[in-house]
């Protein structure tokens, strides 16, 4: 796929360029200055000899919940925009479905 520079989307949040302060490039991804702040948060709440969760305090893993969160939401974010996109070129919701692996309805009531 063809991405003009001027179209550079950050691969976490989907933002374009030129709604975010920085963008990172990677091979193949781009990363905004608001995603690298959520995975800091996420390191910063992450023990650094990672002993598994039942090792954390109440106190750190309530802490852990925002930035966790923040990720699914820019996670979802890029896949509702790879949707949008395919819809806005006709593509079915069952082709979409398919590439999913679940069923047609239930693309279209989680994406539309
Ligand atoms: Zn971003």
């Amino acid at each position: 796929m063809f991405k003009r520079r001027s179209q550079l989307r950050c691969s976490f949040c989907g933002k374009p360029e030129s709604q975010v302060e920085k963008l990172l490039g990677g091979p193949k991804v781009h990363i905004c200055d608001a995603c690298v702040g959520v995975c800091n948060k996420i390191l910063e709440a992450t023990p650094q000899t990672f002993a598994g969760w039942e090792a954390m305090s109440d106190e750190q893993l309530l802490d852990a919940l925002r930035p966790a969160n923040a990720t699914v939401e820019a996670t979802r974010s890029v896949l509702q925009i790879q949707v949008d996109t395919l819809r806005k070129r006709g593509i079915s919701w069952a082709a979409i479905g398919a590439a999913l692996g679940i069923s047609r309805q239930a693309a279209w009531e989680r994406f539309s």
